[in-house]
Protein backbone atom coordinates (compact mmCIF):
# COMPACT_ATOMS: atom_id res chain seq x y z
CA UNK A 1 0.00 0.00 0.00
CA UNK A 2 1.24 3.72 -0.82
CA UNK A 3 1.21 5.47 2.39
CA UNK A 4 1.05 8.93 3.16
CA UNK A 5 4.98 8.91 3.42
CA UNK A 6 5.34 7.50 0.23
CA UNK A 7 2.94 9.97 -1.16
CA UNK A 8 5.38 12.74 0.82
CA UNK A 9 8.40 11.24 -1.06
CA UNK A 10 6.42 11.21 -4.48
CA UNK A 11 6.78 14.83 -4.76
CA UNK A 12 9.73 15.57 -3.09
CA UNK A 13 11.14 13.18 -5.33
CA UNK A 14 9.49 14.91 -8.54
CA UNK A 15 10.39 18.16 -7.14
CA UNK A 16 14.02 17.30 -7.08
CA UNK A 17 13.61 15.82 -10.99
CA UNK A 18 11.87 19.04 -11.71
CA UNK A 19 14.70 21.65 -10.26
CA UNK A 20 16.75 19.02 -12.42
CA UNK A 21 15.17 18.93 -15.65
CA UNK A 22 14.03 22.70 -15.72
CA UNK A 23 16.60 23.58 -18.31
CA UNK A 24 15.66 20.74 -20.32
CA UNK A 25 12.19 20.76 -20.11
CA UNK A 26 12.69 24.66 -21.15
CA UNK A 27 14.49 23.90 -24.19
CA UNK A 28 11.27 21.54 -25.32
CA UNK A 29 9.44 24.35 -24.54
CA UNK A 30 11.53 27.14 -26.53
CA UNK A 31 11.10 24.49 -29.77
CA UNK A 32 7.14 24.97 -29.89
CA UNK A 33 6.50 27.01 -26.78
CA UNK A 34 7.27 30.02 -25.46
CA UNK A 35 10.41 28.63 -23.29
CA UNK A 36 8.77 28.51 -19.88
CA UNK A 37 7.26 25.11 -19.15
CA UNK A 38 10.66 23.87 -17.15
CA UNK A 39 10.53 27.71 -15.16
CA UNK A 40 6.87 26.60 -14.59
CA UNK A 41 7.23 23.77 -13.15
CA UNK A 42 9.89 24.32 -10.85
CA UNK A 43 8.62 27.34 -9.73
CA UNK A 44 5.46 25.86 -8.91
CA UNK A 45 6.89 22.66 -7.31
CA UNK A 46 9.46 24.92 -5.37
CA UNK A 47 5.98 26.76 -4.32
CA UNK A 48 4.69 22.95 -3.35
CA UNK A 49 7.88 21.91 -1.55
CA UNK A 50 7.37 24.96 0.96
CA UNK A 51 3.83 24.29 1.62
CA UNK A 52 4.34 20.48 1.88
CA UNK A 53 5.54 20.49 5.82
CA UNK A 54 1.91 22.65 6.97
CA UNK A 55 -0.33 19.87 5.93
CA UNK A 56 2.09 16.58 6.21
CA UNK A 57 -0.12 15.72 8.79
CA UNK A 58 -3.38 15.74 6.69
CA UNK A 59 -4.68 12.62 4.75
CA UNK A 60 -3.42 11.72 1.54
CA UNK A 61 -6.34 13.41 -0.51
CA UNK A 62 -5.96 17.11 1.32
CA UNK A 63 -2.25 16.78 0.52
CA UNK A 64 -2.85 15.98 -2.94
CA UNK A 65 -5.57 18.76 -3.12
CA UNK A 66 -2.86 21.21 -1.33
CA UNK A 67 -0.50 20.80 -3.92
CA UNK A 68 -2.80 21.01 -6.96
CA UNK A 69 -4.13 24.67 -5.39
CA UNK A 70 -0.53 25.64 -4.82
CA UNK A 71 0.29 25.45 -8.55
CA UNK A 72 -3.05 27.13 -9.73
CA UNK A 73 -2.00 29.97 -7.85
CA UNK A 74 1.83 30.08 -8.28
CA UNK A 75 1.75 29.29 -12.50
CA UNK A 76 0.40 30.58 -14.73
CA UNK A 77 -0.08 29.97 -18.71
CA UNK A 78 -1.91 26.64 -19.41
CA UNK A 79 0.64 24.06 -17.97
CA UNK A 80 0.39 25.32 -14.25
CA UNK A 81 -3.47 25.42 -14.16
CA UNK A 82 -3.54 21.56 -15.83
CA UNK A 83 -1.51 20.18 -13.43
CA UNK A 84 -3.04 22.19 -10.47
CA UNK A 85 -6.28 20.09 -11.74
CA UNK A 86 -4.38 17.34 -12.41
CA UNK A 87 -3.75 16.95 -8.21
CA UNK A 88 -7.05 18.25 -7.25
CA UNK A 89 -9.23 15.82 -9.02
CA UNK A 90 -6.59 12.98 -8.36
CA UNK A 91 -7.00 13.79 -4.27
CA UNK A 92 -11.07 13.64 -4.60
CA UNK A 93 -10.65 10.76 -6.07
CA UNK A 94 -9.09 9.33 -3.23
CA UNK A 95 -10.52 11.14 0.15
CA UNK A 96 -10.97 9.34 2.89
CA UNK A 97 -8.08 6.74 2.35
CA UNK A 98 -5.46 6.25 4.84
CA UNK A 99 -3.41 4.44 2.03
CA UNK A 100 -3.67 3.51 -1.86
CA UNK A 101 -3.55 0.13 -3.25
CA UNK A 102 -2.49 0.41 -7.20
CA UNK A 103 -6.63 0.53 -7.59
CA UNK A 104 -6.50 3.52 -5.74
CA UNK A 105 -3.63 5.01 -7.18
CA UNK A 106 -5.09 4.40 -10.76
CA UNK A 107 -8.54 6.25 -10.05
CA UNK A 108 -6.71 8.79 -8.89
CA UNK A 109 -4.67 9.05 -11.86
CA UNK A 110 -8.04 8.61 -13.71
CA UNK A 111 -9.62 11.52 -12.27
CA UNK A 112 -6.40 13.49 -12.68
CA UNK A 113 -6.71 13.09 -16.23
CA UNK A 114 -10.42 13.45 -16.92
CA UNK A 115 -9.59 16.89 -15.08
CA UNK A 116 -7.05 17.88 -17.66
CA UNK A 117 -9.12 16.71 -20.58
CA UNK A 118 -12.11 18.56 -19.33
CA UNK A 119 -10.23 22.08 -18.10
CA UNK A 120 -7.70 21.97 -21.62
CA UNK A 121 -10.45 21.11 -23.80
CA UNK A 122 -7.94 17.99 -25.61
CA UNK A 123 -8.14 14.70 -26.44
CA UNK A 124 -4.87 11.75 -27.66
CA UNK A 125 -3.08 13.09 -30.99
CA UNK A 126 -3.01 16.50 -29.89
CA UNK A 127 0.63 17.13 -29.03
CA UNK A 128 0.08 17.79 -25.35
CA UNK A 129 0.08 15.71 -21.60
CA UNK A 130 -2.32 13.94 -22.40
CA UNK A 131 -0.84 11.85 -24.85
CA UNK A 132 1.66 10.81 -22.08
CA UNK A 133 -0.86 10.42 -18.98
CA UNK A 134 -3.85 8.64 -21.19
CA UNK A 135 -1.14 5.17 -22.45
CA UNK A 136 -0.34 5.58 -18.66
CA UNK A 137 -3.32 5.32 -17.38
CA UNK A 138 -4.37 2.42 -19.68
CA UNK A 139 -1.25 0.63 -18.60
CA UNK A 140 -1.80 1.56 -15.08
CA UNK A 141 -5.29 -0.34 -15.44
CA UNK A 142 -3.95 -3.34 -17.24
CA UNK A 143 -1.61 -3.83 -14.18
CA UNK A 144 -4.08 -3.31 -11.50
CA UNK A 145 -6.87 -5.86 -13.03
CA UNK A 146 -4.05 -8.15 -13.66
CA UNK A 147 -3.37 -8.23 -9.99
CA UNK A 148 -0.11 -5.96 -10.47
CA UNK A 149 1.78 -4.83 -7.32
CA UNK A 150 1.81 -0.96 -6.93
CA UNK A 151 5.84 -0.93 -8.37
CA UNK A 152 5.09 -3.34 -10.99
CA UNK A 153 1.83 -1.35 -12.07
CA UNK A 154 3.83 1.78 -11.86
CA UNK A 155 6.71 0.27 -14.04
CA UNK A 156 4.39 -0.66 -16.48
CA UNK A 157 2.64 2.82 -16.57
CA UNK A 158 6.05 4.87 -16.79
CA UNK A 159 6.88 2.66 -19.86
CA UNK A 160 3.52 3.48 -21.41
CA UNK A 161 4.20 7.55 -20.41
CA UNK A 162 7.42 6.98 -22.50
CA UNK A 163 6.02 5.92 -25.41
CA UNK A 164 3.61 7.75 -25.51
CA UNK A 165 5.99 11.08 -24.61
CA UNK A 166 7.87 10.06 -27.51
CA UNK A 167 5.00 9.64 -30.17
CA UNK A 168 4.49 13.38 -29.27
CA UNK A 169 7.60 14.10 -31.96
CA UNK A 170 5.66 13.64 -34.95
CA UNK A 171 2.60 14.61 -33.77
CA UNK A 172 0.89 18.13 -35.05
CA UNK A 173 -0.31 20.27 -31.95
CA UNK A 174 -3.74 21.47 -32.33
CA UNK A 175 -4.02 23.09 -28.82
CA UNK A 176 -1.71 25.61 -26.57
CA UNK A 177 0.60 27.81 -27.71
CA UNK A 178 2.66 24.86 -30.10
CA UNK A 179 -0.45 24.83 -32.14
CA UNK A 180 0.11 28.52 -33.17
CA UNK A 181 3.12 26.72 -35.35
CA UNK A 182 0.99 24.78 -37.13
CA UNK A 183 3.20 22.03 -39.39
CA UNK A 184 6.22 23.47 -37.57
CA UNK A 185 5.42 21.84 -34.59
CA UNK A 186 6.05 18.78 -36.01
CA UNK A 187 9.28 16.90 -35.40
CA UNK A 188 9.52 18.32 -31.32
CA UNK A 189 8.66 16.18 -28.23
CA UNK A 190 5.83 18.14 -25.93
CA UNK A 191 6.99 19.90 -23.10
CA UNK A 192 4.18 18.51 -21.25
CA UNK A 193 4.34 15.21 -22.39
CA UNK A 194 7.74 14.54 -20.79
CA UNK A 195 7.04 16.65 -17.37
CA UNK A 196 4.07 13.94 -16.96
CA UNK A 197 6.50 10.96 -17.78
CA UNK A 198 8.92 12.33 -15.34
CA UNK A 199 5.73 12.58 -12.74
CA UNK A 200 5.33 9.15 -13.08
CA UNK A 201 9.17 7.74 -13.18
CA UNK A 202 9.27 9.29 -10.18
CA UNK A 203 6.33 7.58 -8.61
CA UNK A 204 8.02 4.30 -10.19
CA UNK A 205 11.44 5.31 -8.96
CA UNK A 206 10.03 5.77 -5.18
CA UNK A 207 7.55 2.81 -4.85
CA UNK A 208 9.77 0.37 -6.78
CA UNK A 209 9.50 -1.83 -3.81
CA UNK A 210 5.58 -1.49 -3.08
P1 LIG B 1 2.19 27.68 -21.62
O1 LIG B 1 1.85 26.89 -22.84
O2 LIG B 1 1.07 28.55 -21.17
O3 LIG B 1 3.49 28.43 -21.78
P2 LIG B 1 3.60 25.61 -20.20
O4 LIG B 1 4.73 25.96 -21.10
O5 LIG B 1 3.91 25.54 -18.75
O6 LIG B 1 2.39 26.62 -20.42
O7 LIG B 1 2.99 24.21 -20.59
C1 LIG B 1 2.92 23.80 -21.92
C2 LIG B 1 2.36 22.38 -21.97
O8 LIG B 1 1.01 22.38 -21.54
C3 LIG B 1 2.34 21.78 -23.35
O9 LIG B 1 3.58 21.17 -23.66
C4 LIG B 1 1.21 20.79 -23.29
O10 LIG B 1 1.66 19.50 -22.88
C5 LIG B 1 0.34 21.33 -22.18
N1 LIG B 1 -0.90 21.88 -22.76
C6 LIG B 1 -1.09 23.07 -23.35
N2 LIG B 1 -2.38 23.22 -23.71
C7 LIG B 1 -3.03 22.10 -23.33
C8 LIG B 1 -4.39 21.62 -23.40
N3 LIG B 1 -5.36 22.37 -23.94
N4 LIG B 1 -4.67 20.40 -22.90
C9 LIG B 1 -3.70 19.64 -22.33
N5 LIG B 1 -2.41 20.03 -22.23
C10 LIG B 1 -2.08 21.23 -22.72
MG1 LIG C 1 5.27 27.56 -22.23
Amino acid sequence: MITRDDVLAWLNSFRRVLAENKTYLTELDSAIGDADHGINMDRGFGAVEAKLPSVANNDIASILKTVGMTLVSTVGGAGGPLYGTFFMRAGAAVAGKTELSAADFLAALDAGLAGVQQRGKATTGEKTMIDALTPARDAMRTAAENGSSIGEALRAATTAAEQGMKATIPMLATKGRASYLGERSIGHQDPGATSSYLMLKCAADTWSKL
